[in-house]
């Protein structure tokens, strides 16, 4: 199968889960996650039409920054980031899906302040509470904390909650994972005042039901580039 015959096939099927769910179609973006992919997979999914990819590391996505932008596509961030690389990671991604700290959200506003942009951002729950997963715990007070410094970022929008579940065979065990995320949205949203429109999560082996309960991106990386040569996802950066 072809990047672009991936694509198309996972397209379907996201419109498909959405349907069955009474959902728009068009409120489920398909980020396409290249990571250790190199950049001419990533141009070749653009001339397939894909304009929206998730990248987990700085550095990786540094060396492929320069073809990537110049075709015209969107790039987030979606792996843990250090404080001390915020300014670099304010340069080159369109958006940091990973946000887990008061700090980090702070160090965004300031390197925003600097370049003259606003980046909007997602913060990271940890909903399965797994130890070696990064993302704030659902009851962690931190998470009101970052969405009521709100005000005091002119250059960082918080446009919602991103999470990862634990990983397991069946798509259906990550279902009370996305609904909790869902339910965690409207009682943060009552908290808060924000709106937070997007709900990020679904991978490769459950974006339907992650469609199926309220993901507004679905994060598809093996299934649309193929098998990743290494595992990068939970190493720091
Ligand atoms: C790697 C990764 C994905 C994509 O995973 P696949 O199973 O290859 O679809 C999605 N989200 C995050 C945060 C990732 O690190």
């Amino acid at each position: 199968m072809t990047i672009a015959a991936n694509l198309e096939a996972i397209r379907r099927r996201v419109e498909a889960a959405a349907r069955r769910a009474g959902r728009d179609p068009h409120s489920v973006a398909l980020m396409a996650v290249s990571k250790t992919h190199p950049a001419a997979d990533i141009l070749e999914a653009v001339a397939a039409g894909q304009f929206l990819f998730g990248e987990n590391r700085v550095q990786e996505f540094a060396a492929k920054h320069a073809a990537v932008s110049a075709a015209g596509a969107k790039v987030h961030l979606i792996g843990h980031l250090q404080s001390n690389k915020a300014a670099k990671a304010a340069e080159l991604f369109d958006a940091v899906d990973s946000v887990d700290s008061l700090k980090l959200a702070e160090r965004l506003q300031e390197a925003g302040a600097r370049l003259g942009r606003t980046l909007d951002i997602l913060l990271e729950v940890n909903v399965g509470g797994e130890a070696a997963k990064s993302g704030l715990a659902p009851d962690a007070p931190e998470l009101l904390e970052i969405l009521r410094a709100q005000p005091r970022f002119a250059n960082v929008q918080i446009k919602g909650l991103m999470t990862v579940p634990p990983v397991s065979e069946d798509p259906e065990d990550a279902r009370p994972y996305f609904r909790r995320l869902r339910e965690l949205r409207e009682e943060l949203r009552g908290q808060c005042g924000l709106e937070l429109p997007e709900l990020s999560m679904g991978m490769s082996h459950d974006f339907e039901v992650a469609v199926e309960e309220g993901s507004t991106c679905v994060r598809v990386g093996t299934a649309i580039f193929g098998a990743r040569p290494y595992s990068t996802s939970q190493e720091p950066q």
